[in-house]
């Protein structure tokens, strides 16, 4: 549990203005934070990138415990199963099974979470999000770091890549994810 505690020491730092860009890393963050975000965050896109390879929309995520065990791990489905509401959030949150408790979780997605998400993070008290990127897709992040969950951006320009080139590729099958018309 002692990574817990040196999340909760780091607290104020990351929870400026709500919501903290860990690209720009205006309080000089501990190294060590943002090296293990970006470790997990490693595991999003590697979800990510098999979706891709499978023909699916490229968003993954990742479940983890306090203590940085990985929980659990998946990405977007909804072209490979026919299901839209199988999120690489939800997939990672389903792979995890049952937890007893979601305090000190990390959730992290290569992008923004959207309100079906965002809703499942507040749902289920998971404590921290690390997003991958917010500029393809802005979506409740914002609501969630209002909300006292942690959020750590990191503003990756791979995963701001990824999703270009597929928006680009696929715009219809785009649009239909974010609930377009
Ligand atoms: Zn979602």
């Amino acid at each position: 549990m002692d990574r817990t505690q040196d999340w909760g020491q780091d607290r104020d730092e990351f929870r400026l203005h709500g919501v903290v860009d860990g690209h720009s890393d205006p309080t000089g963050h501990p190294d060590h934070l943002q090296e293990q975000a970006r470790a997990m965050l490693a595991t999003a896109v590697a979800e990510a990138r098999a979706g891709l390879a499978e023909g699916g929309i490229p968003i993954g995520a990742a479940l983890y415990a306090p203590d940085g065990t990985l929980l659990g791990r998946g990405h977007n489905r909804r072209v490979q199963d026919d299901d839209p509401s199988l999120h690489a959030e939800t997939a990672a949150f389903r792979a995890a099974g049952r937890q007893r408790s979601y305090r000190g979780t990390t959730m992290v997605t290569t992008l923004s979470p959207c309100w079906y998400c965002s809703g499942l993070v507040r749902q289920f008290g998971i404590s921290r999000v690390v997003i991958g990127e917010a500029r393809t897709f802005h979506g409740g992040h914002d609501w969630l770091a209002r909300h006292g969950v942690r959020i750590v951006l990191l503003d990756d320009p791979e995963c701001a890549a990824m999703m270009r080139d597929f928006i680009g590729a696929r715009p219809a099958l785009w649009s239909e994810d974010i609930g377009g018309e």
